[in-house]
């Protein structure tokens, strides 16, 4: 339950990243800290598949557009959360794999 809360303040987190709007929470808030860094980077290669910028903000993944950053925060949101709910899910798992992995090779 509380990761499945998680799970959509970083979906939230993904997708203000992509429409470059502030952001409600740190990601320091929404990981371990261990991980906080790399959880970061990852969501913003995410939001840079989610927009295309040219000559405004435009929907990556169905081509709609120009928004304003509200406008494709809100579409990325209503239109595409499960879209990006799979690759924040993909990556997550990616990155939770490879330091399961780092440990297993430094502690056998
Ligand atoms: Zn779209």
């Amino acid at each position: 339950m509380r990761q499945e809360i998680a799970l959509k303040k970083i979906i939230e987190y993904t997708a203000r990243k992509a429409s470059s709007l502030n952001q409600r929470y740190e990601i320091e808030d929404l990981v371990a800290p261990s991980i906080a860094d790399l959880v970061d980077r990852s969501m913003e290669r995410i939001a840079l598949t989610l927009v295309k910028r040219n000559g405004g903000l435009w929907c990556n993944l169905c081509s709609k557009g120009p928004f304003t950053k509200r406008g494709l925060y809100l579409h990325l949101i209503r239109v595409h959360t499960k879209d990006i709910e799979f690759m924040v899910r993909e990556e997550m798992k990616r990155i939770l794999d490879g330091i399961k992995k780092d440990r297993q090779q430094r502690y056998g």
